[in-house]
């Protein structure tokens, strides 16, 4: 079937405005690629990530590509990647984005690329989950291998009749777990996920794997959320 005809017959819209795409446009329409509302922060010596988690989290880069704008171009992408199964998305931004990092020191350091992962209950719900081709574009691009293997976010274990304070308390940190810890000793591994809003997902996710011997961590995300 012709290009021109296929696109009559299946429309194709724009992931960021919902305006028909064009037959030479792919994910999102040229209007909403010049506005992108690009961070910088890969440019920037200190990062809103630095800000976050000085003195809570070491680690050896942090970035994220878009600022999440509420009803904005970014907002609409994150949503149909994640709930539209426009999986493409992830895609698209993650070589949009390794073509910026692709000549920067640190990513000849990092080792592995490590995905934030979902429950696998939520992941059967979803049937994918929203980082992995984002994280295969920077896979590709870069020549860093992905593992997703390594992180595995769990329900918690505690027991019913532990209702105090403390085993909570302790379920609440072991909502991430490692396996396969023999693949990551000694490595620089690149922690991705969605967006960073507080911080509170990549920082649990990075106490866990700062816990292996002689691991470093580096953390990249699609957006950050100012609010
Ligand atoms: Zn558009």
């Amino acid at each position: 079937m012709p290009k021109n005809l296929f696109n009559v017959l299946f429309p194709v819209f724009c992931n960021g405005c919902a305006n028909l795409l064009l037959k030479n446009e792919k994910v999102i329409c040229t209007k909403c690629l010049h506005k992108l509302p690009f961070t910088h922060h890969h440019q920037i010596k200190e990062t809103e990530i630095h800000k976050t988690f000085f003195g809570l989290v070491p680690f050896e880069f942090g970035a994220s590509f878009l600022y999440f704008t509420k009803k904005g171009i970014s907002q609409n992408l994150i949503h149909n990647l994640k709930y539209k199964n426009r999986q493409e998305i992830g895609t698209y931004l993650g070589n949009l984005y390794a073509n910026e990092l692709k000549d920067l020191e640190i990513f000849k350091e990092i080792d592995f690329i490590i995905p934030v992962p979902l429950h696998k209950k939520r992941f059967h719900e979803r049937g994918y989950n929203q980082v992995t081709t984002f994280c295969k574009a920077i896979e590709k691009n870069l020549i860093i291998p992905m593992l997703d293997d390594v992180l595995i976010k769990t329900q918690h274990l505690k027991s019913v009749t532990d209702k105090s304070k403390e085993g909570r308390l302790a379920h609440n940190k072991n909502v991430f777990l490692i396996e396969n810890q023999h693949k990551i000793e000694g490595k620089h591994l690149l922690l991705v996920d969605d967006v960073f809003t507080t911080g509170a997902t990549i920082e649990a996710c990075a106490k866990e794997i700062l816990k292996i011997k002689n691991t470093k961590i580096s953390i990249l995300t699609m957006a950050y959320s100012q609010s």
